[in-house]
C-alpha cells in the first residue's frame, strides 16, 4: 500500500509525542554549523559576523535576557545602567554595529560633579585638598585627588607603548602587584592607604591594569578635535589635555541594551534564552552541547563566550589541559555594586563641601550627577568597587541600602532626609557572571595569558576576559571578531 503525504506526517508527529511521552528518552539535537554559548556582547558578535559569513549558528544563553553585563534597568526610575553604558571615541566596533542597527549616540548623561573628600575622619573640599593638613601624601602625589591616586600613580608608571605590549616578555616584571610597584617606586604609606581604597593593590595585576590605561592613551589620541575638558565617571579623566581614560564619552539612546538586543533581533530565532549550558562534548567530527534542560545541540565548532567564572562549572571533554586549564579554573573576577537615586534637595548648600565625595570609610564614592536635559532633580550613584563592592555586596539589597544611607548620613548630615535610594546592583550576585570584570592576580598575566585564548580541539573563546587590544565592550566586541575569524578561517 502507497503511504501518502498525510499518513506519513501523522506517524511522524505519533513519533515524536511518543518521544516526548517516553521517560528517560534524551531529547533530539539540533545541528547547526557553530553552537555560541552566552548571549552578551562577545558571543552575539561572533554569531552575527558568522552569519553574515553564511554559516548557521545558535546562540545559547542562560538568562532570560541577552546582553549580560550590559544590562539597562528599563523597569526603574531614571532608567540606570545597572552594566556598561560608555562608548569611547575609538570604540569602532561598537559605533559601526550602532550605526548598523540605527542607534542614536548621545553626549554622555552621567556627569559628575565635583567631588570632596572625607578623610581621616575630616572634610576637605578639592580645591583645599592639595594644600590641607588632612592630605598626608606626599610631593606630587599631594595635587592627586585622593579618588585618583591608584589610577592616576599607575598611568605615571606606565612603560606599554603598543596596544599589545602588556603580553611581550620585555614587559613580564610588571605583572607584580600594585602594591609592589608602588614601593618599588616610592610611593608613600598614605598614598598606598588611599589608592587601596578604590582598587585591589594587593591582588591585581600592575601589568593588567596598565594595559588599560594604554588603551585609555590610545582613545585620547582620538580628541584631538575635542574642545571640551570635563571630568567623567568610568575612568574618570576624559577630556582633552587629561591623561587617561575614555576620550569623549557617548551613551545609547534609550539605553545600552538597546544594542545587545538589536543584535540578537537580526539573529532571529538563533538566539535561545533560558539555556544553561552544562555540558560540550567534543569529538573528530563534531561537538555537542548539552544544555541543563536537556536540549542537545550538534555543531561542528563551539565558541564559548561565557566568563571563566562560569565557564569552570560547564564539563568540557576533553578536558582542558595545562594553562588553559589554569587560566579558566584559576582567573579571578572582581565585583563592582552600585546604589541609584535622585538628590531631591542639593545639601551641598548647607554644607558648603562640593557635592560628590570620595571616602576613606564604608561608603567609597558618591557621585552627583548632574540632571539630565528631561529631569527636574540631579540622580546620585554610590559606587563601591572591588574587595568595598564584595563587602557591601555581603548583604541583602535591602539591608546593604540601609547600611549605605545610614553611613553617608552619619558622615555628612545635610544629606538626611534629601536622598532617595531606587535601587542597587552588585554583579558578584549576579549568578551567571559572578563579578563586573577579570583580573589579573599578579604573575597571571606571564603564566597564562597568552594560552587562553588557543583553541581547545573545537572549542574557540571569547568574551572580554579573552582580550588583547581592547578595554570595556570593545573588548567583548574584539574577542567575539577573533573567534568568529578563527572558526571562518578554517573553511
Ligand atoms: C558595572 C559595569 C560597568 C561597566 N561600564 C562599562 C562602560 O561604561 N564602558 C564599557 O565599554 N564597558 C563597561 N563595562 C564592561 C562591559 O560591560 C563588558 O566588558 C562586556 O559587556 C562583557 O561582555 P562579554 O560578552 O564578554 O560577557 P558577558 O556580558 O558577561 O556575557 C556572558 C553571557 O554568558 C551567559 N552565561 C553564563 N553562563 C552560561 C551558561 N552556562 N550557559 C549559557 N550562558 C551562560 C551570561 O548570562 C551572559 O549573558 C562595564 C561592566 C560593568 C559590570
Amino acid at each position: 500500500m502507497k503511504t501518502n503525504r498525510r499518513q506519513l506526517m501523522k506517524g511522524a508527529l505519533a513519533l515524536s509525542a511518543l518521544s516526548m511521552a517516553s521517560p528517560g528518552r534524551a531529547k533530539a539535537a539540533e545541528t547547526t554549523s557553530v553552537t555560541v554559548i552566552g548571549g552578551g556582547l562577545s558571543g552575539l558578535n561572533s554569531a552575527l559576523m558568522l552569519k553574515d559569513a553564511g554559516y548557521d549558528v545558535i546562540v545559547l544563553e542562560a538568562s532570560d535576557r541577552v546582553g549580560g553585563r550590559v544590562y539597562t534597568a528599563d523597569g526603574v526610575e531614571t532608567r540606570p545602567e545597572y552594566g556598561a553604558s560608555q562608548i569611547g571615541k575609538s570604540y569602532a566596533r561598537t559605533i559601526s554595529l550602532c550605526e548598523r542597527f540605527n542607534l542614536k549616540l548621545i553626549p554622555e548623561h552621567r556627569k559628575l560633579m565635583a567631588m570632596s573628600n572625607y578623610v581621616n575622619g575630616q572634610w576637605v573640599k578639592s580645591t583645599d585638598w592639595e594644600h590641607s593638613e588632612v592630605n598626608k601624601t606626599v610631593g606630587d602625589e599631594r595635587k592627586i585627588p585622593p579618588a585618583l591616586l591608584s589610577s592616576k600613580i599607575l598611568t605615571g608608571l606606565n612603560p606599554l607603548k603598543s596596544l599589545t605590549d602588556w603580553l611581550d616578555p620585555q614587559f613580564s616584571d610588571y605583572d607584580i602587584s600594585i602594591y609592589d610597584l608602588f614601593k618599588q617606586h616610592g610611593v608613600s604609606e598614605e598614598a598606598i592607604r588611599l589608592a587601596s581604597a578604590t582598587t585591589d593593590i594587593h591582588t591585581a595585576s600592575a601589568l593588567g591594569l596598565l594595559q588599560e590605561k594604554n588603551r585609555g592613551l590610545f582613545d585620547l589620541a582620538f580628541t584631538k578635535d575635542v574642545q571640551e575638558a570635563v571630568d567623567r565617571p568610568y575612568g574618570y579623566g576624559n577630556g582633552k589635555g587629561m591623561s587617561e581614560g575614555l576620550a569623549l564619552i557617548n551613551n545609547i539612546e534609550g539605553g545600552c541594551s538597546r544594542l545587545p538586543e538589536a543584535m540578537a533581533a537580526a539573529l532571529g530565532d538563533s538566539v535561545r534564552t533560558g539555556k544553561m549550558v552544562r555540558k560540550i562534548n567534543m569529538s573528530k567530527t563534531g561537538a555537542e552541547v548539552t544544555c541543563m534542560d536537556g536540549s542537545r545541540f550538534k555543531s561542528d565548532y563551539v565558541i564559548s563566550a561565557l566568563p571563566f567564572s562560569t565557564l569552570q562549572y560547564v564539563s568540557v571533554f576533553p578536558d582542558l589541559q595545562g594553562k588553559q586549564a589554569e587560566g579558566v579554573f584559576k582567573l579571578d573576577y572582581v565585583d563592582t555594586s552600585r546604589a541609584f537615586g535622585i538628590i531631591e534637595e542639593p545639601f551641598w548648600e548647607e554644607d558648603g563641601f562640593e557635592p560628590s565625595f570620595f571616602s576613606d570609610e564604608t561608603v567609597q564614592m558618591f557621585w552627583a550627577l548632574e540632571k539630565r536635559p528631561d529631569e527636574d532633580k540631579p540622580r546620585f550613584m554610590v559606587v563601591f568597587t572591588d574587595a568595598a563592592a564584595s563587602r557591601i555586596d555581603q548583604y541583602s539589597k535591602q539591608k546593604a541600602l540601609a547600611v549605605m544611607e545610614a553611613e553617608i548620613n552619619r558622615i555628612r548630615p545635610a544629606t538626611k532626609g534629601k536622598l532617595r535610594f531606587l535601587d542597587m546592583y552588585g554583579w558578584k550576585n549576579n549568578p551567571m557572571i559572578q563579578g563586573c570584570r577579570h583580573m589579573y592576580s599578579p604573575g597571571q598575566i606571564n603564566r597564562f595569558a597568552r594560552e587562553i585564548v588557543k583553541p581547545h580541539y573545537r572549542l574557540h573563546f571569547a568574551g572580554e576576559h579573552t582580550r588583547r587590544n581592547d578595554f570595556g565592550m570593545e573588548s567583548a566586541l574584539e574577542s567575539g571578531e577573533r573567534a568568529a575569524f578563527e572558526i571562518i578561517s578554517l573553511g
